[in-house]
């Protein structure tokens, strides 16, 4: 079964996604320290309490802790208005093949799925945080979903369109055709310097087919 993280990697770069789908050993991520940092201050508790559940579901890294601290900004008057149903909510989906975990549910003018996601872009949100709005809104039946911007402290909204259900279903297709066993091209660019399957991208080459994914 797909993961939403298969999906957000493929725009980073396909092959990563294919690659990511084969190995299920990830490493730590500033992310994910936000994250667990987030659930748990929305809960009343503090950073030791944050450390705690991260030792137990992630593999701990003091340093990517840190730095990730140091950045975040809890900014409760723009979460004030919301108000916390449940968080850390397992999906699972049969009919689309996906599974992954909403950060919060939160309702205002209605029930809405929160992510938790570290710069802002200018404006509205990044593609890939749209797209795990939309996964939740359509696996779930909500309309609209919310962005925590953690290293600006900014809530911002995204609505469910047609467009993005387009977006979401055309990036779940291509994902499916890597998990069948398609080897996608390279996307090269900033990524590859950290990216841990380098060597082996490196020594598997393009073929004709892979220019179509
Ligand atoms: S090394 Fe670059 S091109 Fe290869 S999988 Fe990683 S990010 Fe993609």
């Amino acid at each position: 079964m797909l993961n939403l993280s298969h999906l957000t990697s493929y725009l980073t770069c396909p092959r990563l996604s294919y690659y990511r789908i084969r190995n299920k050993e990830e490493s730590f991520t500033e992310l994910q320290a936000v994250r667990e940092v987030y659930i748990s201050f929305r809960r009343g508790f503090d950073l030791n309490w944050a450390e705690k559940r991260i030792e137990i579901l992630h593999n701990f890294d003091a340093e990517v802790f840190k730095k990730a601290v140091d950045k975040m900004i809890f900014n409760r008057k723009a979460l004030d208005d919301l108000r916390s149903i449940d968080w850390d909510v397992p999906v699972r989906s049969e009919k689309f093949g996906i599974s992954f975990t909403i950060d919060e549910l939160v309702e205002k003018d209605g029930v809405a799925p929160l992510y938790v996601a570290l710069k802002a872009p200018e404006k509205d949100v990044w593609f890939k945080d749209a797209i795990k709005i939309a996964a939740a809104c359509i696996c779930c039946n909500y309309s609209f979903g919310f962005v925590y911007y953690a290293y600006s402290g900014e809530l911002r909204i995204c609505k469910l369109n047609f467009g993005l259900k387009r977006s979401f279903l055309k990036l779940l297709e291509r994902v499916k055709m890597l998990e069948n066993g398609f080897l996608p091209e390279k996307k090269e660019g900033e990524y590859c310097k950290i990216c841990k399957y380098k060597e082996i991208c490196s020594s598997q080459p393009e073929t004709f087919a892979s220019k179509f994914l």
